[in-house]
């Protein structure tokens, strides 16, 4: 077995509570989302054997032939990627979470879509927070009529917010960005929507979105390797 998947994640993992420490936040409210897109199903178990069970994967079709090749094992798949109309059955039938909803017509569809005997589809909405080059994400304008018409879908449950910013100059620019996100999130809270996920910070800004309220950081390279 190769032992670098294991030294990565455990390094991310000591990374998150140094983090978490000096934000002065409890360790295990940070939750860590190994991005497995373009890796096979050999180094998702390597990742699994050391521990963790929530992944995330960015292309549909690749994703569901791996999630159908780890069967055997007790997972969690997050979609994380931008969903096509002619892509949300499958996002359906085979995630547990999705990230990415921006639109209102992909969560009819989702939500239409689910399977009757699986658990409501666990969602948060991608917002545009720096109106960034990633066309991807609803506008902060545009978030709370979004976020209350997702909300009251039947077959998905709200859990929150995820972003993807654009890389900044420095920490402080960083953060600030981070710190938007976190002020929409609350937010969409006071105005009732009962909210626990912040899906923010990736391998390169994982500190600086703890240090704002992240409560889920999705990396892949720092765990996987360059892609
Ligand atoms: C690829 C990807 C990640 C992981 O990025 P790394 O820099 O490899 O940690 C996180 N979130 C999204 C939406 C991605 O597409």
């Amino acid at each position: 077995m190769n032992s670098s998947i294991a030294d990565n994640i455990a390094r991310v993992q000591a990374q998150i509570l140094a983090a978490c420490q000096a934000a002065g936040r409890a360790p295990d409210s940070v939750q860590l989302l190994a991005v497995s897109k373009t890796w096979g199903p050999d180094a998702v178990r390597q990742a699994h054997a050391a521990g963790l069970t929530a992944f995330g994967e960015n292309y549909i079709q690749e994703a569901v032939d791996k999630i159908t090749a780890l069967r055997d094992l007790p997972l969690q798949w997050h979609c994380i990627g931008p969903i096509q109309s002619n892509k949300t059955r499958l996002v359906a039938e085979h995630f547990d979470w999705v990230h990415s909803v921006d639109r209102l017509k992909i969560a009819q569809r989702l939500s239409e879509q689910r399977p009757a005997d699986l658990p409501p589809l666990q969602v948060c909405i991608q917002v545009n927070v720096d109106g960034g080059e990633t066309k991807s994400g609803v506008s902060p304008q545009e978030l709370t009529a979004l976020a209350q018409a997702v909300a009251a879908l039947p077959r998905m449950r709200l859990r929150g917010l995820m972003t993807i910013p654009e890389p900044a100059e420095t920490d402080a620019q960083m953060r600030a960005v981070h710190a938007q996100a976190k002020a929409l999130f609350e937010a969409l809270r006071q105005q009732g929507l009962l909210l626990d996920t912040l899906s923010m910070g990736m391998s390169a800004d994982m500190a600086a979105a703890i240090a704002e309220g992240s409560t889920l950081v999705r990396v892949g390279t720092a765990i996987f390797g360059q892609r």
